[in-house]
């Protein structure tokens, strides 16, 4: 398949390259879009062959449903049904934004797109370029991230193309991607309301509104054995190309730990690399030392984790070592994605 590239954003809008991209996924077709989470991979929500698409060229499971994009909150009636009153209240408060709502699904939206299942899962994204491009699309754009299936969510148009190329219509290439972290995913089809995903919405804020509001107990307990609510929850997620290990405890046991494991993987010929922060990162002695940003910056810490896997993957390194946050805020995002990144291999020291 022949891919198109092109470049969108504030600056330089394109409003004949939307309407093209527009009319590609109206026509069946997919196009990779820039969002404020992650780069999204759209089809049309109404096509069931779309979505079937989509799941081809992510290389995803079938039983792991989309989110649908929507431009308009009023749009959310047009997919769901049964809608609780608390959606609409959310909904005022954090779309456009980074919150994706569980409700129970319209009939006419086909079950391709929702994985087998009778709920949806529906957001409306603040970025512009996403927005233009939904309404260009007929309203309903499903689009999972755009990585081929297991791989680090892309925050760069880079990572799609090396991922994507081929495999869609278009990419349209906005820059990089303001929050950086999927969104967070909230069930209000059980009761009480569940948290299937952390994101960037955090647990903190969402209890202010839905005092009762409980985590899918699942997501961040590694040795769970009962399956997560969110199918994709269940799938190794993230994964860098090389080993990742996940390093807990004190700081200065977690920085004694990691030069002794890179100083052995340089006896050993290996190419070692370490996820540090803006406090830790001049202490390490490793050929390769990246810092996710500044332990005071939650949500810069979570913006560039996903970059740095992608380019650990560029460096061909062999075992990753990363230190670890408290789980709180938006730390409770960026624990759950890189627990995932290491397919839950933690050291506590
Ligand atoms: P991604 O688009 O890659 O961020 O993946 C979408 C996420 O939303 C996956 O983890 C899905 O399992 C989850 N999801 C989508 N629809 C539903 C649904 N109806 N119920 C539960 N989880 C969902
Ligand atoms: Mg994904």
């Amino acid at each position: 398949m022949n891919t198109k590239v092109v470049k969108i954003n504030r600056i330089q809008p394109n409003p004949g390259a939307i309407y093209e991209a527009g009319l590609i996924i109206k026509n069946g077709g997919l196009v990779a879009f820039p969002t404020e989470t992650v780069y999204g991979l759209g089809g049309d929500a109404f096509n069931s062959s779309s979505s079937k698409k989509i799941y081809e060229a992510k290389g995803r499971p079938s039983d792991n449903p989309l989110i649908v994009h929507i431009a308009n909150i009023t749009d959310i009636d047009a997919v769901a049904t049964d809608i609780p009153s608390i959606a609409y209240e959310l909904a005022a408060k954090y779309w456009p934004g980074p919150l994706t709502m569980i409700l129970k699904k319209r009939p006419e939206l086909p079950k391709e797109t929702t994985g087998g299942l009778d709920t949806v899962a529906v957001r409306m994204p603040v970025n512009e370029v996403a927005l233009d491009l939904i309404t260009a699309a007929g309203g309903f754009v499903a689009a999972p991230s755009a990585n081929r299936s297991g791989k680090p969510s892309p925050t760069l148009a880079q990572y799609v193309i090396e991922d994507m190329y081929g495999f869609v219509d278009m990419i349209i290439d906005g820059g990089d991607c303001e929050i950086g972290l999927e969104s967070t995913i909230i069930d209000l089809t059980s009761s009480p309301a569940m948290i299937l995903r952390p994101g960037y919405i955090t647990f903190e804020e969402l209890k202010e509104m839905i005092p009762d509001i409980v985590f899918d107990g699942t997501i961040l307990d590694a040795s769970s054995e009962e399956a997560p609510k969110a199918p994709g929850m269940k799938y190794r997620h993230y994964a860098p190309k090389a080993e990742m290990i996940l390093v807990t405890g004190p700081t200065e046991n977690v920085i004694a730990y990691i030069n002794e494991k890179a100083t052995r993987g340089r006896e050993n010929g290996q190419n070692i690399g370490v996820i540090a922060t803006d406090e830790t990162q001049y202490l390490y002695v490793a050929p390769s030392i990246k810092t996710l940003g500044s332990r005071n910056n939650e949500k810069q810490i979570a913006k560039n984790l996903f970059r740095i896997l992608r380019e650990f993957d560029d460096e061909d390194t062999d075992i990753i070592y990363a230190e670890s946050f408290e789980e709180k805020g938006v730390f409770r995002a960026t624990m759950n994605r890189m627990i995932k990144a290491s397919g839950n291999k933690e050291v506590r020291v």
